[in-house]
């Protein structure tokens, strides 16, 4: 790098070094605790409004995963990332017409929630000749206007988008109601793991439940503690979001 910093910028990237390290040793911590490995625990970064450079250099110091939540922000970032290091995922509401726009770009799509976006993830993904991962989120607060299947309706779904060629179901993801105290996030993760467990225990053909991706900044430690092994921290690594 020839160019100098400027030492508000120097003091950002020290800002985030400190915050990986701590959510690092925050992760160990509570693996421990849940008897499991912290290699277990996948440390997904959430990187909207993060410019690349800053993301790289999250990256530089051992991040391996990261997610954007828009596709416009994707594609604008996308030719930026460090991807020979870094996998890219995509952790927001997709709208089915922007599918195309994404598939091949992404290692896995984690907010899939109806059969119409399963079967378009699939179409482009076989147009491409490629198959996608996907996580099926669900909605387990049950909160109008916010994405994800409802648990009832989650049977259905998978029976659906397992038989369908190009995709491949590797877990679930949810993002709980915010809550005021830990104990009431817990339940919902709790419920969420019991579904996991559940679905696992089916063996189910075409489906693999090898992610259970819950937990964010404010309540990460706690996910993994009630069986998370993906976590998807923002804020807590990148400092507050400025939206410009
Ligand atoms: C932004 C975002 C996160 C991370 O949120 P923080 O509270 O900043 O850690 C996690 N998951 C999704 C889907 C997000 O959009």
């Amino acid at each position: 790098m020839t160019e100098k910093l400027s030492t508000e910028q120097i003091k950002r990237l020290d800002d985030v070094r400190a915050n990986y390290y701590e959510i690092r040793r925050n992760i160990s911590d509570a693996a421990q605790k849940a008897c499991r490995k912290e290699d277990d625990i996948t440390f997904l970064a959430a990187t909207k409004t993060v410019e690349p450079e800053i993301i790289n250099y999250a990256v530089s110091l051992g991040l391996k995963k990261i997610g954007e939540n828009k596709v416009q922000e994707l594609l604008s970032k996308y030719d930026y990332y460090d991807l020979g290091h870094a996998d890219l995922q995509f952790i927001g509401h997709l709208q089915t017409n922007k599918v195309r726009q994404i598939v091949g770009k992404v290692s896995m799509i984690q907010s899939v929630d109806s059969i119409k976006l399963a079967k378009e993830i699939s179409r482009q993904s076989l147009m491409n000749g490629i198959s996608t991962d996907i996580l099926l989120e669900v909605n387990i607060g049950r909160e109008e206007n916010k994405s994800g299947v409802l648990s009832e309706n989650l049977d259905e779904l998978i029976d659906s988008v397992r038989l369908m060629d190009g995709v491949h179901i590797r877990g679930l993801m949810s993002v709980p109601p915010i809550c005021d105290t830990k104990q009431e996030v817990c339940k919902f993760f709790d419920d969420m793991y019991k579904i996991f467990i559940d679905i696992s225990s089916k063996k189910l053909d075409n489906v693999s439940m090898d992610f259970l991706s819950m937990g964010m900044s404010d309540d990460y430690s706690e996910a993994i503690l009630c069986g998370a092994n993906m976590i998807r921290v923002g804020s807590r690594l990148f400092g507050a979001r400025i939206y410009r």
